[in-house]
């Protein structure tokens, strides 16, 4: 049908977002998702004061616990000199918010980010440059707004109303409004609380893991986000970029080329899945009874931790129905 009408060299109607316009509905949800975001890291900064979280130095493992655990499952380049234990250091925010930024651009549907022209693009968090080209308006990382729609026929676009200049930047060092959504030593911007608000926190952090995780699929619904096929880069917008910085190990034969894809919530808000930890005052985790413990999203271990109820959708994957039996029954079992 597509074809038809470009063969016959009639224009399609491009819906929005297609057309550069915003989608009305979408932008209460936006707002809505943005505000979670910054909430959610908050929360989790004010909570990591008080529930120990440990990663891995050598690989991406995550544990929430006093102590690291002894499963012995590292696969970071050095872990045979250890038996594959982890290497554990105290972890921050982005243990548990694993960080995806992207460029952030004036004009999505504007000039490509090229390999030589992306030092001249704001990397920032893929959740936020999603929510404002959805709507939400941040004066430090301006967004074009159209009034009138971009025309396409078939992929080639016919007009879009000329290139504007991205209007100077505003953020001269970093400002707290840029802080306020971003994980890096998010830690050190919150004090820590006082101890009898940590499950009213932890249960308003978890809400806004559910606002933001379910905002985030609305709105990939009708925006368009591309993940690289072979690393972690994400980009928002409906076309990929040409940076040539694919971290693949087999970019060489790309040219550092980024292979896009349509992107799926797991890569823009990747779950993080960790060991769940049922009696924290209990004996570490350990390899022989593995098949007895569940996990969960890391958001989810802190603040289900620190008194948040756990949302039913996790309880499967959590195993809390199974019995965990003690060291000596174990030792009888193994
Ligand atoms: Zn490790
Ligand atoms: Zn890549
Ligand atoms: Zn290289």
């Amino acid at each position: 049908m597509e074809r038809k009408l470009t063969s016959k060299g009639i224009e399609k109607p491009l819906e929005p977002p297609k057309n550069g316009l915003l989608v009305p509905d979408l932008v209460p949800v936006a707002y809505e998702v943005f505000d979670a975001w910054k909430l959610l890291i908050k929360g989790l900064s004010e909570l990591l004061h008080v529930i120990p979280v440990y990663g891995c130095s050598e690989c991406s493992e995550v544990h929430v616990a006093p102590t690291g655990h002894c499963i012995l499952d590292c696969e970071g380049r050095t872990s045979s000199t250890r038996h594959s234990s982890h290497a554990w250091v105290k972890g921050t925010v982005n243990d548990i918010i694993v960080p995806i930024e992207s460029y952030h651009l004036f004009d999505p549907f504007g000039r490509r980010v090229m390999h030589d022209t992306r030092f001249e693009y704001d990397r920032i968090p893929a959740v936020v440059e999603l929510c404002i080209q959805a709507g939400v308006d941040i004066p430090e990382f301006p967004s074009r707004r159209r009034s009138n729609p971009i025309r396409m026929f078939g992929k080639k676009v016919i007009d879009k109303g000329g290139n504007l200049e991205e209007p100077e930047s505003l953020h001269v060092a970093k400002s707290s409004a840029i802080l306020d959504f971003d994980t890096y030593r998010a830690c050190e911007r919150f004090p820590p609380p006082p101890l009898s608000d940590i499950p009213k926190i932890a249960q308003e952090t978890i809400d806004a893991y559910q606002i933001v995780k379910k905002g985030v699929r609305k709105l990939m619904k009708k925006y368009t986000v591309k993940a690289c096929g072979y690393c972690s880069e994400v980009h928002v917008g409906p076309w990929g970029h040409n940076a040539k910085l694919c971290g693949s190990f087999k970019h060489q034969w790309r040219d550092g080329k980024h292979g896009w894809q349509d992107a799926t919530i797991d890569e823009v808000l990747p779950p993080n899945y960790v060991w769940h930890v049922r009696d924290i005052n209990g004996p570490p985790i350990q390899s022989k009874l593995k098949r007895y413990y569940g996990k969960a999203p890391a958001v989810v271990e802190v603040c289900v931790q620190a008194g948040a109820s756990i949302p039913v959708e996790y309880k499967p994957m959590m195993r809390l129905d199974i019995v965990i039996p003690d060291t000596d029954e174990a030792a009888m079992i193994a």
